[in-house]
C-alpha cells in the first residue's frame, strides 16, 4: 500500500533565484578578479540589471535591499559609483569576443525614485558605459504610484522601455494600510493612467493576497480594479512576514489559518484571471493571452534562463557566471542598508567579486531543474540531458518521486516534459526549497538577518 507523504506548509520561500543571497559569503582573499571570472563565459546574450536601492516608503512586507528617503546628494553619489562600476565591469568583459546584451531591467527599490534627469543618466550608463542598446532589447522598469510621474515616464519611453511594473498590492485603502503601504486610490488610478498614456507596451500590476482583513470579496475587488486597466501582465504575490520587516512584529492569525486563507485566495485569483483571458506563466505570473510575449514560457521577473550570464550593477544586484554567483553584502535593516550603500558609493575598485556562492555541477543542475519546474511551461528533459548528459530522474529521483506522490506533477504532460500540475504550481513556494542543496540550506540557516 502506498501512502501519500504529509505535504509541507505551502508558503516557505519565494525562489526567484537560486541560490538565495543569504547563502552567499564574503570571498575574502579568494575574491577573483572579474576579468578572470568572465574569461571564457558566453557574452553574446547577457542580461543587464541595474539596481536602484531607494524608495519613498518602506512597505511592511518588503525584505528587499532598499533605503527610504535618500537625499539628492546620495542618489548623485550612487549614480557616480554605478558609472565607475559599469566602466570596470565593461573593461573586465574585454573585447576579445563580441559582448551583447539581450535584455535589460532597472529594479530596486524603486528606480523611479530617481528624477527624470537621473533616469536619463541611468540609461546613459547602460548604453554608453556597458554598451547595451536599450532601444533594441526588452527593457523592464519597476515603478510606484507616487513616482510614476509624466516626466520620468517620458524619459523611460523615449529610451526604449518596453515594460513598466507597478506595485499596487491592493486597491482597498485599508488593506494597503495594513500592509504598511499607505496610498490613496486616486493616486494609484492617476499613476496607472499616466503609464497607459506613456504608450510603453507592457503594463504589469503587482497585487498581494493574505493581507490582514482581506476577504474573497475585497480580493475580487482588487483583481477587477486591476483588470479595468487591461494590464498585459499581473503578478499575484502571497504575503510573507519576514524578519526585520515592518510586519515582523504584528500579531496575526495562526499559521495554519493564514496558510489556508492564502491558498484559497490564490485559487480564487488564478481562476478569475484564467476566466478573464490570462494564461498562467508561473505561480505568481499571469499574462494576457493577446499581449506581447504571450505563449512564451517565462516571465520577465522570473529570471529563469538557466545558462545565460547576468551582469548586475548596483549594490544590491547579483551577477551570474557559470562558476560563481556574486554580489555585495546584503541586509534588510535600515542602518545596515545605509552602511552598505555608503560603502558602495565610496568604492573605487570594482574589479573583483566580493561576496558570492561558487556554483558546482550539482548546484547548476538544481538551479536548472528548479527554475524550469517553477514555470508553468515546465522542463524539457532533452534540454536538460543535452546540457548535463543525464536525465533529471537520474539526478533527482527521490525528490521527483516525492513530488509525484504529493500530486504536484502533471501526470498528463506530454512525453519528454516534466511539468507541475495545478497543485504543484499552487505549492511552488514549498517545492522550491525542497530542491535546495545541503550546502545552500546550511548557508541560509547560518545567515543572521541584519
Ligand atoms: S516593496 Fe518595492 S516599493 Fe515597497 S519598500 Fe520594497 S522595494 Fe520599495
Amino acid at each position: 500500500m502506498t501512502t501519500t507523504p504529509p505535504a509541507p506548509r505551502p508558503y516557505q520561500s519565494y525562489v526567484y533565484a537560486y541560490p538565495h543571497k543569504t547563502a552567499y559569503r564574503p570571498l575574502g582573499e579568494r575574491r577573483p578578479s572579474l576579468r578572470t571570472l568572465w574569461a571564457g563565459e558566453p557574452k553574446d546574450a547577457l542580461s543587464l540589471y541595474l539596481h536602484i536601492p531607494f524608495c519613498e516608503v518602506r512597505c511592511g512586507f518588503c525584505n528587499l535591499f532598499t533605503r527610504i528617503g535618500a537625499p539628492g546628494e546620495l542618489t548623485t553619489r550612487y549614480l557616480d559609483a554605478l558609472e565607475r562600476q559599469a566602466e570596470a565591469v565593461r573593461d573586465a568583459l574585454g573585447d576579445e569576443e563580441p559582448v551583447r546584451f539581450a535584455a535589460a531591467a532597472f529594479g530596486g527599490g524603486t528606480p523611479t525614485y530617481l528624477t527624470a534627469d537621473e533616469l536619463d543618466r541611468l540609461c546613459d550608463i547602460a548604453e554608453k558605459r556597458m554598451g547595451a542598446d536599450l532601444a533594441a532589447v526588452p527593457l523592464s522598469v519597476e515603478t510606484s504610484p507616487s513616482t510614476a510621474t509624466a516626466d520620468r515616464l517620458a524619459v523611460l519611453a523615449a529610451r526604449g522601455a518596453t515594460r513598466l511594473s507597478i506595485g499596487v498590492q491592493s486597491f482597498v485603502a485599508e488593506e494597503a494600510k495594513a500592509a504598511v503601504r499607505p496610498q490613496r486610490g486616486s493616486d494609484v488610478a492617476a499613476a496607472l493612467g499616466r503609464i497607459r498614456d506613456s504608450a510603453v507596451p507592457v503594463l504589469n500590476i503587482d497585487l498581494i493576497y493574505g493581507i490582514g482583513g482581506q476577504t474573497a470579496r475585497t480580493w475580487r475587488y482588487s483583481l477587477d480594479a486591476a483588470l479595468d486597466w487591461r494590464p498585459e501582465e499581473l503578478y499575484l504575490y502571497p504575503l510573507y512576514v519576514r524578519p526585520l520587516t515592518g510586519l515582523d512584529r504584528r500579531v496575526r492569525e495562526s499559521d495554519r489559518e493564514w496558510d489556508a486563507r492564502r491558498l484559497a485566495l490564490y485559487r480564487q485569483g488564478r481562476d478569475h484571471l484564467l476566466d478573464r483571458g490570462y494564461e498562467q506563466v508561473s505561480m505568481r505570473m499571469f499574462r494576457r493571452t493577446d499581449a506581447p510575449g504571450a505563449g512564451e514560457a517565462r516571465g520577465p521577473d522570473d529570471y529563469a534562463c538557466q545558462t545565460d550570464g547576468m551582469i548586475g550593477l548596483g549594490c544590491g544586484a547579483r551577477s551570474y557566471t557559470s562558476r560563481l554567483h556574486y554580489s555585495f553584502d546584503y541586509a534588510v535593516g535600515a542602518s545596515e542598508v545605509r552602511g552598505i550603500i555608503d560603502d558602495y558609493t565610496r568604492t573605487e575598485d570594482f574589479g573583483h567579486a566580493e561576496v558570492g556562492f561558487a556554483m558546482t555541477g550539482d548546484e547548476s543542475r538544481r538551479r536548472h531543474l528548479l527554475q524550469s519546474l517553477l514555470q508553468a511551461g515546465g522542463l524539457a528533459t532533452e534540454e536538460y540531458r543535452s546540457r548535463f548528459g543525464t536525465a533529471p530522474e537520474d539526478d533527482f529521483g527521490p525528490e521527483l518521486a516525492r513530488f509525484a506522490a504529493l500530486g504536484w506533477l502533471d501526470r498528463d504532460a506530454p512525453a519528454g516534459l516534466l511539468r507541475l500540475g495545478p497543485e504543484g504550481l499552487a505549492h511552488s513556494d514549498a517545492l522550491g526549497p525542497e530542491l535546495f542543496s545541503p550546502a545552500v540550506r546550511a548557508g541560509m540557516a547560518a545567515y543572521e538577518p541584519k
